[in-house]
């Protein structure tokens, strides 16, 4: 539980944490630490150097931006959670946030961590994903916009280059949308088994169009595109049909907490909870 030497730098400014992560290659970004030091805990991880974001200003904040909220990398999970105008506007990222871990968790944990590990039963994956939101990364070369339907690549790995660092994310505001994240939480890590993040547009009694964000089921959390195109235009209510396809095309793993066959049966259940509850 001790992990190898490294360096540690705390730079004030962006450009000179964006220097240090140029002239270094086996540099790492420490955010909040909640996965990078466990990481480097059980030498899972190496890194030469840490470049630690805490010292620089203005990566911390939620403010409007046009017809979106802007949340800057190093908000934590409590600060998103607890966020009015997130709340108000757009509510389903505060939502999931509000699920992960603990409070010792949330009041540490940041949203550009949590994107930038990519794991495969984080609890933000699925609501970024159905709220097509944009994951902005700045480098020497300027500014990435990044749709997060772009941005997961697998297990632990993302869209992100080594001399990138995610500097804001940005949500469109769905004020008259029905939004709604469920979890079935793993008992001991508190992580998803099953995690579900919903958007749906209602037009009278019918389902205009819904947007499904899912995680914990496979290597990378997903949009369920197969089932969205399945709700459309169906009754307010009808959702049991289409929730069997939550998992479809989906290699679902399984582990010693929950087999495959458990998650697969357990993700059409999760999904039709949360688009009733969306729907409402
Ligand atoms: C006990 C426990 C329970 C947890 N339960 C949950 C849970 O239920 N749901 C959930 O989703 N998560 C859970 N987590 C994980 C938690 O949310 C972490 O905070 C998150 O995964 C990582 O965020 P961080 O700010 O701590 O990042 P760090 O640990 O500092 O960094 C994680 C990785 O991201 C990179 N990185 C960090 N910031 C940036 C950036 N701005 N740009 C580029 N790269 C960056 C780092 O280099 C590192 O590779 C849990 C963690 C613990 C310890």
């Amino acid at each position: 539980m001790i992990p190898a030497n490294f360096n540690y730098e705390s730079p004030s400014t962006l450009n000179e944490a964006l220097n240090l992560l140029s002239a270094h290659d086996d540099a790492k970004v420490l955010a909040g630490g909640h996965s990078l030091l466990p990481a480097m805990k059980l030498r899972l991880a190496q890194p030469a150097m840490l470049v630690d974001l805490g010292r620089i200003s203005g990566l911390s904040y939620i403010r409007e931006a046009a017809d979106k909220i802007a949340i800057g990398a190093m908000t934590t999970h409590a600060e998103v959670a607890g966020s009015k105008d997130l709340l108000d506007s757009s509510p389903l990222l505060a939502l999931a946030a509000a699920q992960i871990g603990d409070t010792q968790v949330r009041n540490r944990g940041t949203l550009g961590g949590s994107l930038a590990q990519a794991h495969p039963a984080a609890d933000y994956p699925a609501a970024v994903l159905a709220l097509d939101a944009e994951i902005v990364a700045h480098s020497h070369s300027g500014e990435r916009v990044i749709p997060a339907t772009k941005f997961f690549n697998g297990m632990f790995s993302t869209a992100l280059r080594n001399d990138e660092i995610i500097t804001e994310v940005r949500v469109p505001k769905t004020r008259g949308e029905g939004v709604t994240y469920k979890k079935f939480h793993h008992p001991a890590s508190g992580y998803a088994v099953v995690g579900v993040a919903v958007r749906v547009k209602k037009s009278g009694n019918k389902i205009e169009s819904a947007a499904v964000g899912i995680t914990g089921v496979s290597e990378i959390a997903y949009r369920a595109s197969a089932m969205e195109s399945k709700l459309r235009g169906k009754p307010i209510g009808a959702f049991a049909d289409a929730a069997e396809h939550a998992a479809d095309g989906i290699d679902v793993i399984g582990d010693v907490y929950a087999s495959a066959e458990y998650r697969r049966h357990l993700v059409t259940v999760i999904t039709r909870r949360a688009l009733e509850a969306a729907a409402k």
